[in-house]
């Protein structure tokens, strides 16, 4: 007999408080052709010190949920219709906007994918940090100046008092992101989300986003959301890991536990298709299908028409998360199966 998981308690059995909490999260968007259901239903908390990684395929809710909880999603047609996102027990879904805004401009900042379009190119990179702090701490021009050179020294950008000056165009993809990322650090949030910072990065320079970004959260303490679609990129800086699919988290547990041995098919695929030095020469194992429109999500489990160890009760019954271990759930009616198969990659 399985139990069900259940939200988990703002003050877990790490001793650390919870930042964030997203309980049961719902945004639909309302187009001509139909309601589309990006985010049905999540819940997760991310603790002080801690990096949550957020995993899923394109389309499958991660992206929105994060710009849920920013605010940024555009509405109509975007509506957030269920559920709280509490920051430091604060609902910010329903507290005045003006409380809204400051929380969401000063302690929990984001960061994009493609740097140079979120970079203004008409200012230089320099102008860009010191306005943060003139606009939000009323800093004098000469002292926000100052202020952005250390900040561009700490995100290692080389030379930073030559290129204070200098213009987006004139950095590196890799460049561009390091400023992206020293205006999300300028203010000193609680939380950092990272939605697929290194996806336009080539592997080496990825890398390094990425330990720039440990560093930062090892330094200041922050509470760090990445949101990818790439488990290969987190493994090494994650402590946690929610996977995604079709708008629900359909597993959750310590980034180690998910390599050793995932407890969803889902997971399975997504780990059986990164390519590994270990394996030189071997066929990655792709999962078959596409994921599921959002308008017509399939009725039971929604990987059911991809999964390889569904039967019939997949396609009437909706899995809940079962609680696997205290620090781990999965979405699947049969995840005992799974977690003890270690035949195929992802069941065949
Ligand atoms: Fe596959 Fe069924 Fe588990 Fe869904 S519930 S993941 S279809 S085995």
């Amino acid at each position: 007999m399985t139990a069900q998981a259940t939200f988990e308690p703002a003050q877990g059995d790490t001793g650390t408080a919870a930042l964030l909490e997203v309980e049961n999260l719902h945004v639909e968007f309302r187009t001509r052709r139909g309601v589309v259901n990006a985010v049905n239903g999540i819940d997760y908390v991310l603790r002080e010190r801690e990096t949550l990684a957020i995993l899923g395929e394109s389309g499958s809710g991660k992206s929105v949920s994060a710009q849920a909880i920013m605010g940024i999603i555009d509405s109509p047609p975007g509506f957030v219709t269920q559920g709280a996102v509490r920051y430091r027990g604060d609902d910010l879904l329903t507290m005045p906007t003006s409380d809204r805004r400051r929380i969401r401009g000063e302690q929990i900042a984001m960061i994009f994918q493609d740097a140079l379009s979120a970079l203004n190119p008409v200012f230089s990179v320099g102008w860009q940090l010191a306005e943060m702090y003139r606009v939000h701490r009323g800093t004098s021009r000469r002292e926000a100046r100052k202020l952005a050179i250390e900040l561009m020294d700490r995100v290692r950008i080389p030379s930073a008092a030559e290129r204070v000056d200098s213009y987006p165009h004139e950095f590196s993809g890799g460049m561009r992101q390091r400023i992206m990322i020293a205006m999300a650090m300028a203010l000193d949030p609680a939380i950092l989300i990272a939605d697929e910072p290194t996806t336009a990065l080539d592997v080496t320079v990825q890398a390094q986003i990425m330990q720039l970004l440990a560093d930062l959260q090892t330094e200041s303490g922050l509470g760090l959301i990445l949101i990818t679609h790439d488990l290969g990129v987190v493994a090494d800086v994650a402590d946690r890991i929610a996977v995604m699919y079709a708008g629900k988290i359909v597993e959750t547990a310590n980034v180690h536990d998910v390599y050793g041995a995932p407890a969803h098919p889902y997971t399975k695929g997504l780990i059986a298709s990164i390519p590994r030095a270990d394996q030189k020469g071997s066929q990655l194992e792709p999962i078959r299908g596409a994921p599921p429109s959002l308008m017509r999500i399939p009725s039971g489990c929604s990987f059911h028409p991809r999964c390889n160890y569904a039967r019939q009760r997949c396609t009437e019954d909706v899995p809940t998360l079962y609680e696997v271990d205290p620090s781990r759930s999965s979405a699947c009616h049969y995840w005992q199966e799974v977690i003890n198969d270690t035949g195929g990659s992802h069941g065949q």
